[in-house]
């Protein structure tokens, strides 16, 4: 049992004062289990996840994948760790969603923009789209990981380990370019959910007959745009030699968690396994972590006829950008709220009426907040608060839980010891940035037109008179006007329509 950290250390990092990190429980793919996390180093942590390919805008399941590796990062450090978070940025080509027969995202993304299909035009376009990725972070206020190596500056070490592979008898050559032989690495698959769905998925071109086994993936793929490469012929590396190379250089082998939606099980993750174990003999990665899918059915959806919704994706036509979202008037911050709400394991079926209630609960907080930030004088830190969040989040990062837990005990404390700063306490590991939007709420309420102000005076006195015929005449003529009044335990909280 690790030894746990006194209250008043809690919140320092352990590596600061050489005591033990608190225990986490965490889901680890690999061994298809919670289990107690011992990182290699007892007090730092090795944090790989993969990150988005930077052709186009990110969708929302994109970035529920992001808001997940932040909140697992932010547990980590919120329980004294010292945290490596490394993120790759695939800014060259790859193809289709996870396997070799699909169209290249980055040659699409150039077509669809004019661009020429160079390695400079590539770079532009890779530029111009990871500018909007740190963008989306920023606003979901995602913490920037340590470091977002770029692929294209990375090729050097994804020829070195196919060098590496093709000499140990793994790698064979086809007309279009070198696989990697699933049959040379008996291990293969051992994340399981092998099934080559994820192969097939977005393929659009014919699947290459030359592959000695369906599994076989593509560790370099000949082009004459490409990268010269010592005695072999010009090409770009395959997508999964990326974070294969690139998670070695920056954190070395076997390093602690790796992170990725469950898409990436079945083919990219256990095509990274078999590269770097057949090429240094040792694990990749200790633990395996994958959040689950946002899944959604648009009206519209280039699926066509079927009903069922489906993981949210550009391939698809079911996506949605956080742009469409705050073009809907809803913050940022409601839809890292309405993640949060799920566990990182479960689906999401999305749904706008959904997030705009996560929108009304996130903004009854953020007034609550206004209210404690304003009446709360007390000194001492409501510890049991505190105790039961921490307890959630170790316990495979149950963020629901969590929320909860704030919401029963906002209406019900336990403690008359300061709500205020636990919930402030809480946040660091939330990530709602609720002590800051609390302020901006109040700020935006001063600037909501007098005549709005006295309409809501007016309705709560007619609320208070029990005249809810009246209450509702005013409470139309705020929304006529372009103004939605929300009632909450805190008093009314009036917001400008989109
Ligand atoms: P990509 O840019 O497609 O490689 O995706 C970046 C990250 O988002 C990966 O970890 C994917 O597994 C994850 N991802 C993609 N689509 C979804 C989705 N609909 N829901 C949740 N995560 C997703
Ligand atoms: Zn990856």
């Amino acid at each position: 049992m690790t030894e746990r950290i006194s209250p008043k250390a809690k919140f320092a990092p352990c590596y600061e004062f050489h005591i033990s990190c608190s225990m986490i429980k965490l889901y680890n793919t690999l061994t298809r289990q919670k289990e107690e996390f011992k990182p290699k180093d007892p007090s730092s942590v090795g944090l790989y996840s993969c990150g988005p390919t930077v052709y186009d805008c990110a969708h929302i399941g994109n970035l529920r994948a992001f808001v997940f590796v932040d909140t697992l990062r932010r547990a980590l450090e919120y329980s004294g760790y010292k945290v490596k978070h490394i993120m790759n940025i695939t800014d060259i080509g790859h193809l289709s969603g996870d396997g070799d027969e699909g169209e290249d995202k980055m040659t699409k993304g150039l077509k669809r923009e004019g661009l020429d299909v160079t390695l400079l035009g590539m770079k532009k376009l890779g530029e111009k789209y990871t500018e909007a990725f740190l963008e989306n972070l920023k606003d979901m206020n995602i913490l920037v990981p340590s470091q977002m190596p770029k692929a294209s500056d990375n090729v050097d070490e994804m020829q070195e380990l196919i060098k590496r592979l093709d000499e140990k008898g793994f790698v064979y050559r086809t007309s279009d370019g070198l696989y990697f032989d699933v049959s040379k690495f008996p291990n293969y698959g051992k994340l399981g959910n092998t099934s080559l769905e994820g192969q097939r998925e977005g393929a659009r071109v014919a699947v290459n007959s030359a592959k000695k086994n369906p599994a076989d993936f593509s560790l370099w793929k000949f082009n004459d745009i490409g990268w010269d490469f010592k005695g072999y012929d010009k090409g770009f590396p395959g997508w999964h030699i990326e974070c294969s190379a690139m998670s070695r250089k920056y954190l070395g082998q076997p390093f602690d968690i790796h992170t990725g939606g469950v898409d990436h099980i079945g083919t990219h993750h256990n095509g990274e396994i078999a590269q770097s174990e057949a090429g240094y003999g040792e694990p990749l990665a200790n633990v395996w972590m994958h959040n689950e899918h946002l899944i959604y059915k648009a009206a519209s959806s280039a699926s066509g006829s079927s009903d069922e919704p489906k993981k949210m994706a550009k391939s698809a036509g079911n996506f949605i950008t956080l742009r469409d979202v705050k073009n809907r008037g809803i913050h940022p911050l409601s839809l890292r709220y309405y993640f949060l709400q799920a566990h990182y394991r479960s689906p999401i079926e999305f749904s706008w009426d959904a997030l705009e209630a996560a929108q009304t609960a996130y903004f009854k907080l953020l007034w609550k907040m206004n209210e404690l930030m304003s009446s709360d004088k007390e000194d001492k830190i409501n510890d049991l608060f505190v105790k039961n969040i921490e307890n959630a989040i170790q316990d495979d990062f149950n963020t629901p839980r969590a929320l909860s837990f704030v919401w029963t005990e906002l209406r019900n404390p336990l403690s008359s010891s300061s709500l205020e700063k636990a919930v402030i306490e809480s946040d660091k590991v939330l990530g709602l940035d609720l002590k800051v939007q609390a302020k901006e709420l109040a700020k935006e309420q001063k600037n909501i037109p007098a005549k709005i102000r006295d309409l809501s005076a007016k309705r709560e006195e007619a609320r208070q008179n029990k005249d809810f015929k009246k209450a509702d005449e005013i409470r139309a003529e705020i929304e006529n006007a372009g103004y939605t009044i929300m009632d909450t335990d805190s008093g009314p909280l009036i917001r400008k329509d989109a």
